[in-house]
């Protein structure tokens, strides 16, 4: 086994020898790179000891902080006893417990789990039960799928082909025909004058135009994450969920609620679909803070309507052939168990639910800076975005979330900065104290970009 781990070699070999997500491939060699070794609560730590807060929360999933000891207690007795055994045809109890557990917190009949690696897999999963019941169902016709502009819903091929932001669909191939896209839902973006009822009326109507135009027969399901997260935390107008759901309901489509990044407190309830937007959907998608990050794990949790109605697929012959060999890993399993415990036992829900006045306080205070042009968020959730072509050249506007998260990072915050803007969805349990660190750096960072 290979020992080196000065700074220097491990530049060299992560350059080297590691192909990094979603980054161009000229940046292979060229990479100077700070390798985060811990963490601890909302901090990670660096190489060189630098403590900073973690502002999206990983990858917007660490929910319940950094190295935890009963978490790495949970896991490892998990792997102890039993670490892996096949889901095909097997069961095990750490997943079948997690999915009582689970099912107990999703809203409506939605009660059955199909356990997947994450959320692109979540997703895929999702579009392809529905291909399973319209095939069984008899109507094979019925397959498109109506997503949004600025939507993420992930990396593999159904998930990308369902995504709507249109620099990730420039240079991979998408599944032809599946996908139809309707316009920014994003108030900012809305005419002069256009109240936000007026606006909600023009997305709600966008829904129903689309699926009459291409025609209710042909339109499978609508997929929409409560708010769009990587696409800038886009917060729809108050009621667009419900009204879609009804217009869905009137057509015959289904609705996936992509809770990847909102499912297990972000926005101080366990899901939000029901607890903070009113609906119940037909799938809800969750992955990410499922598990806090600790682990890798993901789950598509589909209604009992929509599997009564494929309880009679085995008699016709048919499965839904669709699995994962690591669909339930009792590891990832027994995380989530653990996950769901403590958020329970230390009123993690509650926590959010107090703290977020403060936090979305502060997030908005920033719009007084001249060169924001937003500030926008729910729950533990937020975004800054800043003005494009009006203080500096077009090309260092492209750079202003970067150039803001490298002024953050020296002084102890790490954001994510996506072109002009930066997005953060810091760990649940964050205090009052660190909310406003955070964003007296954030402060500091924006100004300092003026
Ligand atoms: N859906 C949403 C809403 C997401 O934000 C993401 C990832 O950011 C995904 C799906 C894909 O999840 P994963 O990266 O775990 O495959």
């Amino acid at each position: 086994m290979l020992k080196y781990n000065d700074h220097a070699t491990m530049n060299r070999w992560d350059n080297e020898n590691f192909v990094h997500p979603w980054e161009g491939m000229e940046a292979i060699g060229h990479n100077e790179r700070t390798f985060v070794e811990g963490g601890e609560g909302v901090y990670v730590v660096t190489e060189k000891g630098d403590r900073l807060i973690d502002g999206p929360g990983g990858m917007w999933c660490v929910q319940i902080g950094y190295g935890r000891d009963d978490m790495a207690d949970a896991m490892a007795d998990q792997a102890r006893q039993m670490a892996y055994f096949s889901p095909f045809n097997n069961a095990h109890s750490t997943a079948a417990r997690l999915a009582r557990e689970i099912a107990a917190r999703t809203p409506g009949d939605l009660n059955h789990v199909f356990f997947t690696t994450g959320g692109s897999t979540a997703v895929d999963s999702a579009l392809r039960f529905i291909q399973f019941r319209n095939n069984l169902l008899g109507h094979p016709e019925k397959k498109i799928v109506i997503s949004r502009h600025k939507a993420y819903h992930g990396s593999t091929y159904l998930a990308a082909s369902v995504s709507g932001k249109e620099r990730d669909r420039l240079w991979l191939d998408k599944a032809e025909g599946l996908a139809h896209f309707l316009p920014d839902v994003n108030p900012l973006h809305r005419d002069e004058g256009t109240s936000m009822e007026d606006f909600l009326d023009q997305k709600v109507q966008d829904l129903e135009q689309a699926i009459l135009h291409l025609g209710a027969e042909k339109v499978a399901a609508f997929i929409a994450e409560p708010i769009l997260a990587s696409g800038g935390v886009i917060v729809p107008p108050p009621g667009y969920h419900k009204r879609c759901l009804e217009i869905c309901r009137r057509h015959d489509v289904l609705y996936i609620s992509d809770e990847v990044v909102t499912g297990f407190g972000r926005l101080g309830h366990w899901f939000a679909s029901e607890e903070v937007f009113g609906i119940t959907p037909d799938i809800i998608t969750c992955a990410k803070g499922m598990t806090s990050g600790y682990v890798p794990m993901g789950g598509c949790i589909i209604s009992d309507r929509l599997i009564d109605e494929v309880s009679g697929a085995a008699a016709q012959g048919a499965t839904f052939s669709n699995g994962f060999t690591y669909s339930g890993h009792p590891v990832s399993a027994a995380a989530a168990l653990k996950n769901i415990e403590i958020i329970e036992s230390e009123g993690i829900l509650d926590h959010v639910r107090e703290v977020t006045p403060l936090f979305q306080e502060r997030l908005h205070a920033l719009s007084e800076l001249d060169i924001v042009a937003d500030t926008r968020g729910m729950g533990l959730m937020g975004c800054v975005e800043c003005k494009m072509g009006d203080k500096t050249s077009l090309e260092n506007d492209y750079q202003l979330g970067t150039i803001i998260d490298a002024h953050c990072q020296k002084n102890g915050l790490i954001l994510r900065p996506i072109i002009n803007m930066c997005v953060f969805s810091p760990p649940l349990i964050i205090t009052k104290t660190q909310i406003n660190q955070m964003f007296d750096i954030l402060q500091d960072g924006v100004r300092a970009a003026m």
